[in-house]
Parts: C-alpha cells; sequence; structure tokens
C-alpha cells in the first residue's frame, strides 16, 4: 500500500498534521501504540488546555471544533499573571484588541476526540492502532518505519509526533535540549464557592507555581507544581487536606473548594530540538517543542506550526516538486523557530528565577514582570498573538489619530 507521508503518533499533533494533510491530497499513514478504543474515545487526562484563538480558528476550518460540546467550552475573558504574595499583577485584557476574549479551554481528550473524528472521516488518512513504531531508517529517496511486529512502511516523508521524549526524533540524529525543572505538575478540576469571572490566574509562588484555569458552572482546572519529592504525597492525600493545602495557597480567591475528579500527575521536562527537520522527516507537536504547561502553549504551537508545514508542503505539491524536499522543511524548521524560540527561553529563564529563592533572584522577578506590565508595547504584541489581531489593529484602537512628525 503507497503512503505519502507516515505519521509516528496520534495524539493532537499527529491527528491535527494528517487530517490537514489529506486536506492538500497527501495519502498518510498515522500509526500509535495505543488501542483503538482509548484513540477513539480518550480517557480525560487531566489537562484542560487554554486554546488561543488563532488555534481555535485552525480547529474550527478543519472541522474539528464542531464535534466539541458547547458546555464543555469555557471562555477565557481575561488572565491575570500574580508575583508571590505581592500585590503587583500583570494583567492581559483583550478590550484594546476589539476581541471579547482571550480564548477557550477545552478538555484535551475532548480535543483528540474530535481531531480523531475528523480525521478517520478523510479518505486519506489510515490509522492504524497497537502499532508501536520501534525503529525508523532514511536514506536519500525514502524512510521506512519498523512496527513492533516487525512490519514495515516506506514513504517520501515521516513525521515524528511522538511526545516530547520522542524516540524517532533520536533515531533521526536530531539533538534537543532537555531541562527537567525537577518539579511535578498535579492537575485536577475544583468546584468553588466564589465566582472566577473567567479570569484565567497564574500565581508565581516561591514554593512553586499554581495556576487557575475558570471552567463554566463555578469550577475550575486548578494545576499546582511542587518540588517533585512531594508529588506523590499530594497525589495520594485524601481530598480534604488537599483542598486545604490548595485553600491557603490560593489565599481565599475562589472561596471554598472542592475536588471534582481525580488528580493527575506531570513531571515538568521542557524540551526544544535543536532541529526540526532532517532527510525526510520532520518533528511535530511535543516531539519539536515541548514547552512547560506554565505558558498554555504547547497545542497552541504545535497546531500553528502543523498548519504552517502544511502550508510548505502544499507549495511544494503544487509546483510538483518532491514533498519529502529539504526546501519545503526547511522553510518550516525556521518559521516554527520564530514562532517558538522567544517564549520558549522567557519561560526557561522566568521559571529558573521562580525556583531560585536568592535575592538577586527575586529581585530580577518582580523586574521581570513588572517591566511587562510597563513596557506597554510588549503586553500590546502578546495580546495580539493571543487574539489573533493584526498588531497595528491593536495601535490604532489606542491612538485613532497617530501623531503627525513635523516635515523638514
Ligand atoms: C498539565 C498540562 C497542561 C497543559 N496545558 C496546555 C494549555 O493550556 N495550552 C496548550 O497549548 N498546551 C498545553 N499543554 C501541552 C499539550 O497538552 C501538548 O502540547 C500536546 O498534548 C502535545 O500533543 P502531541 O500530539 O505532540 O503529543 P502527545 O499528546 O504526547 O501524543 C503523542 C502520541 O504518540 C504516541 N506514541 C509515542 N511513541 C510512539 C511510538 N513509538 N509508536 C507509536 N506511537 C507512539 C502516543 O501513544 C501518543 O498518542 C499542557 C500539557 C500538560 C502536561
Amino acid at each position: 500500500m503507497y503512503f505519502d507521508v507516515l505519521v509516528i503518533g496520534a495524539g493532537p499533533a499527529g491527528l491535527a498534521f494528517s487530517a490537514l494533510a489529506a486536506d492538500i491530497g497527501l495519502s498518510v499513514a498515522v500509526f500509535d501504540r495505543q488501542s483503538k478504543k482509548n484513540l477513539a474515545d480518550p480517557q480525560n487526562d487531566g489537562r484542560d488546555i487554554a486554546i488561543a484563538v488563532k488555534s481555535q480558528t485552525i480547529l474550527q476550518d478543519m472541522g474539528a471544533w464542531d464535534f466539541i460540546p458547547d458546555d464543555e467550552i469555557s471562555p477565557i475573558r481575561k488572565a491575570t499573571v500574580i508575583d508571590g504574595d505581592s500585590p503587583f499583577t500583570l494583567n492581559f485584557d483583550p478590550e484594546n484588541t476589539g476581541a471579547t476574549q482571550l480564548g477557550n479551554i477545552v478538555s484535551n481528550h475532548l480535543i483528540k476526540q474530535a481531531l480523531h473524528k475528523v480525521a478517520a472521516k478523510k479518505t486519506g488518512v489510515t490509522i492504524f492502532s497497537n502499532a508501536d513504531v520501534v525503529s525508523l531508517e532514511r536514506d536519500l529517496q525514502s524512510t521506512t518505519l519498523v512496527l513492533k511486529d516487525g512490519s514495515a512502511f516506506t514513504a517520501p516523508l515521516a513525521i515524528a509526533a511522538d511526545t516530547r521524549f520522542s524516540k524517532t526524533r533520536r533515531d533521526a540524529g536530531i539533538k534537543a535540549n532537555m531541562h527537567d525543572f525537577g518539579h511535578t505538575m498535579i492537575v485536577g478540576r475544583m468546584r468553588h464557592t466564589k465566582p472566577h469571572n473567567h479570569i484565567a490566574r497564574e500565581c508565581f509562588r516561591y514554593d512553586g507555581g499554581l495556576a487557575v484555569l475558570p471552567l463554566n458552572n463555578n469550577r475550575a482546572s486548578v494545576v499546582q507544581t511542587f518540588p517533585a519529592d512531594r508529588a506523590s504525597q499530594l497525589l495520594s492525600m485524601d481530598d480534604q487536606d488537599y483542598v486545604r493545602i490548595t485553600e491557603h495557597r490560593l489565599g481565599g480567591l475562589l472561596g471554598e473548594l472542592e475536588c471534582e475528579g481525580e488528580r493527575i500527575a506531570y513531571p515538568l521536562v521542557g524540551v526544544y530540538a535543536r532541529r526540526f527537520y532532517a532527510k525526510r522527516f520532520a518533528l511535530i507537536g511535543d516531539a519539536a517543542v515541548g514547552m512547560h504547561p506554565v505558558t498554555a502553549h504547547g497545542f497552541n504551537f504545535g497546531i500553528q506550526g502543523i498548519a504552517n508545514l502544511v502550508h510548505h508542503l502544499s507549495n511544494a505539491k503544487s509546483r510538483n516538486l518532491d514533498i519529502g524536499n529539504d526546501a519545503a522543511l526547511k522553510a518550516y524548521d525556521r518559521d516554527h523557530r520564530r514562532l517558538t524560540w522567544p517564549l520558549y527561553q522567557m519561560t526557561e529563564k522566568m521559571i529558573g528565577l521562580y525556583t531560585t529563592n536568592t535575592v538577586p533572584a527575586r529581585i530580577a522577578r518582580k523586574a521581570a514582570l513588572h517591566a511587562v506590565e510597563v513596557l506597554q508595547p510588549a503586553k500590546d504584541i502578546v495580546m495580539a498573538q493571543l487574539t489573533n489581531t493584526q498588531l497595528r489593529s491593536v495601535l490604532k484602537r489606542k491612538f485613532p489619530v497617530l501623531p503627525r512628525l513635523p516635515r523638514l
């Protein structure tokens, strides 16, 4: 059976790529080690994903958004960053952009389910479940994958979407910078008595981070970061003790809390591949850039990068070029680096400051947050990115009549 592209991993990135690639006329085989049932009807993994407007537009255009129930989509009206116990806050309000919200929150398993529905319907996509990819080999003309059962598949191009710890990235000889933060993130939904007003809150505490993602019906996804050696104790303690710790850390912000569902832990490791392509091979999703979840950008970067890669492949195809040619992959590499590198670096530095409790680090982290609040242009750029508005139109709303410079 002939395929144009082999995709390793049917997570959100692999499925989104497969569906978009099929739309430009490519035949795609996507392999995942999970069962058919798990892929079609994934279990809740505790992740609530903040989706930026730009990413939502991509999901809407490909028909995935329609498969997400309306009441499972929670709007983010504003976002606030809080610096430890200080009264200072850094605020992101979409008012200046003309948008009414910064994005929406959707549970990761519903995103995966929706993308699976879209991909499975495409005639150009074949999904192989229980298909564990054990090796990858490339030559000048093609890439070959071998599955655990010994079967092999060959195509002009292979795409790795097999998590931030991608084995095929390593098989392709691509190095990656990895940063183990030594912390574990514990996620869990909670009901609360005070309204959140659909404001997302990110609190940089000195004993670990704390984020509140506002969900419909006075519920929130509460994401807490702790040193890794405390995580198992916090996971196994009973709900009442966990609620007490969380209420204390939130300082009464959401009133009384009640756990809803189980808590799930994620070790925090940031990953940035040195290159996003090699001969007849490219990395997407977390396999390319595994962001620290504090920025809520892993999925967003993934899907925006995928749309960009498919755009370059489409250009190659329309010019009758080999779709595995270096030029298309190189263009994606350049664009994806531009999109992801600044925020990846900024996050690394910020987390570094909040896990070092020396006096210079305390001064530096306060200065960093104050600088973003005071330097309005930096905020305008972030806002324009989140709301998918042109920066020019953000500035025009603030300065309807731009001052004219005198002619000399
Ligand atoms: C707690 C938490 C909160 C987050 N919140 C946000 C947020 O608010 N906003 C945001 O944008 N991002 C967020 N993210 C990031 C987001 O969840 C990820 O970026 C995204 O899920 C990555 O998708 P992926 O398809 O690249 O990888 P994955 O979801 O990891 O999927 C990889 C797939 O590859 C398969 N696989 C792996 N190896 C093989 C193999 N050898 N053979 C066959 N199959 C294989 C796996 O079975 C899996 O199905 C968060 C992450 C976490 C942990």
